[in-house]
C-alpha cells in the first residue's frame, strides 16, 4: 500500500471503507507529515488534536455511506470554522472565532471528513503569491525559492506536499487556478452560484466562489459533488439540478466542440506557455474533441475591468472591520482616532491598496467613470463568452503567462503581480466554471497548466474533458520533500 499522505482521495476512501485504514490512522499520518512541514508555513491554525478525537469517533461508529468517511482534510483560512480561529490571512482577524461555520465547510463535515486545520492565504485573498498574509508567506513544496501561488497558496502548498489528500480553497479572480498551476495540481473554480458563500469571509462578493483542489480530476469531482449546493443563506445561491460529477465522470469526449480564443495569444508571452496550449490542443484532439478557433474580443479589458470591481467590493465588505464588531482593536483618543488606527494597523498594505482603489472608483465624480464603466465592460465580456458558445462546448487556455516565479521576485511590484490573473479572471467576471490541470513543466521543472473554461453549470463537462486529458497528459509532479524535517 503507498503511504498514507501520498495516497490519493479517492484510494484513501477505498481504503477506509474497506477496514484497511482506519480513520484514525489516516488523520495520524497527516498530522505527522504536516509537523514535520512546518516550514513550509502551508498552516496559520492547526487543529490535530481534535482531529484525533473525532477521527477516533469516527472508527467507534463508522458510517461508510458518507461521501468522505472520516477523511481528514485542512482548508484555507477563509471559511469559517465555529469555535475555530478563522483568520482571512489578517492582522484584523488575528483573534476571531466564528460562531458559525461556513455551508461549504459544513457539507465536508456532513460527509464525514475532519477538519485538519486552516492554511495560510493571501489577506482576504487579496494576492497571487500568498506573499500579503500575516503570517508569513508560503514556499512552494516545488522549489524553496518559489511562490506556491495564491491567494489560496497554502492549500495549494499543503496539496501538493501532501500534507492533506484535498483541499478547499476560494476564487475571486483565479486563487484556484493559479495556485493549482503553480504546483501541478488541479483546481476548480465553479459557477458563480454553484457553492455557497455564506460564511466565507467576503473579498468580492460578485466574483468570490469557494472550489476543491486536488491531486487528480476523479477527486476534484469528488469534492466538488460534496461542496457544491443549493443554500437558502446565500441570496446569490442558485438552485440548479447539480450532478453526480464523480458517478458521471466519463472520459468519452468525442465530438466536443473546443475554442481557442485568439487573444489569450499575450504579446510577450513564453514560448514554453505557447507550447503547452498547442500540446493541449493535440491531447484534446486525441481525445477526440474537435478544436475551433473562436474569439474572445473584449478579453484584454477584463484585467482592468476586474482590478476596478473587485476593489470596489472590497473597499465596500471591508467596512465592516472597525474595531468594534470583532477582530483586532487599536486605542484611539477618540471613536474616529480608533477607527483609523485599528484599520491603518490591522489591515496590510495590498488591503490598504485595494480600499483605496476601491473607494476612489466609487466616490462621487468618479463613480460612472470607473465603476459603471467597469460594470459595462463586465457585460461585454460575459456576451463574448455567450457567442462564443453558440459555436463550442468548452474553451482550452493557458492557466497562467508563466510558470511559478521567485518569493520576493514581483512584491513590491503590483502591476505585474496583476498580470498573472490575465487568463483566470475573465472568468469570473462572466461567473463562468474553469479547472486548472497539471499539463507540463517549462525548462526550470516548474509545472505548468492548461485551463478548461465551460458554459455555466456546466462542470461536469469540464470535468470530463480535464479527466480525459489528463489521461494522456500524463502528468508527474517533481517534488523532492527538501522541506520535511
Ligand atoms: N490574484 C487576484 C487578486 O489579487 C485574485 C485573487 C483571488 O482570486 N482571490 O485579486
Amino acid at each position: 500500500m503507498t503511504d498514507i499522505p501520498k495516497q490519493t482521495l479517492s484510494e484513501l476512501i477505498n481504503n477506509i471503507k474497506t477496514k484497511k485504514i482506519s480513520s484514525e490512522e489516516a488523520t495520524k499520518a497527516f498530522i505527522d507529515r504536516s509537523e514535520k512541514s512546518r516550514k513550509l508555513n502551508a498552516y496559520i491554525t492547526d487543529s490535530f488534536d481534535r482531529a484525533i478525537k473525532k477521527a477516533k469517533q469516527f472508527d467507534q461508529n463508522p458510517n461508510f455511506d458518507l461521501k468522505l468517511p472520516g477523511i481528514p482534510i485542512a482548508v484555507k483560512d477563509l471559511f469559517c470554522t465555529k469555535d475555530i480561529k478563522t483568520t482571512a490571512g489578517s492582522k484584523i482577524l488575528n483573534n476571531f472565532i466564528p460562531t458559525y461555520e461556513s455551508t461549504v465547510t459544513q457539507n465536508i463535515w456532513n460527509e464525514g471528513a475532519i477538519l485538519l486545520g486552516k492554511l495560510n492565504c493571501d489577506e482576504f485573498a487579496m494576492g497571487s503569491s500568498n506573499e500579503t498574509s500575516y503570517f508569513g508567506n508560503v514556499q512552494s513544496p516545488i522549489d524553496e525559492n518559489l511562490v506556491p501561488g495564491g491567494s489560496s497558496g497554502g492549500s495549494a502548498s499543503a496539496l501538493a506536499a501532501n500534507l492533506t489528500p484535498v483541499t478547499i480553497g476560494t476564487d475571486t479572480g483565479g486563487s484556484i487556478r493559479q495556485p493549482a498551476s503553480f504546483t501541478g495540481t488541479v483546481g476548480l473554480k465553479p459557477t458563480y452560484g454553484s457553492c455557497s458563500r455564506y460564511g466565507i469571509v467576503a473579498f468580492a462578493s460578485s466574483l468570490d466562489q469557494a472550489g476543491p483542489m486536488s491531486q487528480n480530476v476523479k477527486d476534484c469531482a469528488i469534492l466538488n459533488e460534496v461542496i457544491s449546493s443549493y443554500d437558502e443563506k446565500d441570496s446569490t445561491s442558485v438552485d440548479f439540478k447539480r450532478g453526480k460529477y464523480s458517478v458521471e465522470l466519463s472520459k468519452n469526449i468525442k465530438g466536443k466542440k473546443i475554442g481557442i480564443p485568439k487573444e489569450y495569444r499575450v504579446d510577450g508571452m513564453p514560448k514554453e506557455i505557447e507550447e503547452l496550449w498547442q500540446k493541449g490542443i493535440n491531447f484534446a484532439k486525441d481525445c477526440g474533441a474537435e478544436i475551433i478557433d473562436i474569439s474572445l474580443p473584449h478579453t484584454t479589458y477584463a484585467l482592468p475591468t476586474y482590478y476596478i470591481v473587485a476593489p470596489a467590493e472590497a473597499s465596500s465588505n471591508l467596512a465592516r472591520y472597525d474595531g468594534v464588531k470583532y477582530g483586532f482593536r487599536s486605542k484611539g483618543d477618540n471613536l474616529i482616532d480608533m477607527y483609523e488606527k485599528t484599520r491603518s494597523e490591522g489591515f496590510g498594505s495590498e488591503v490598504q491598496r485595494r480600499i483605496m482603489i476601491g473607494t476612489y472608483v466609487l466616490s462621487s465624480g468618479y463613480y460612472d467613470a470607473y465603476y459603471l464603466k467597469a460594470q459595462k465592460v463586465r457585460n461585454l465580456i460575459k456576451n463574448d463568452f455567450d457567442e462564443a458558445y453558440k459555436k463550442v462546448d468548452a474553451i482550452l487556455t493557458p492557466s497562467t503567462p508563466s510558470s511559478a516565479f521567485k518569493i520576493g521576485e514581483k512584491k513590491d511590484d503590483p502591476v505585474s503581480m496583476y498580470l498573472n490573473d490575465i487568463f483566470t479572471v475573465p472568468v469570473n467576471l462572466a461567473g463562468l466554471p474553469g479547472i486548472s490541470i497539471p499539463a507540463g513543466h517549462d525548462k526550470k521543472g516548474y509545472p505548468l497548466g492548461l485551463q478548461i473554461i465551460g458554459k455555466a453549470f456546466d462542470e461536469q463537462n469540464i470535468l470530463n474533458i480535464a479527466y480525459s486529458m489528463e489521461e494522456k497528459i500524463n502528468f508527474k509532479n517533481k517534488i523532492a520533500d527538501w522541506w520535511i524535517k
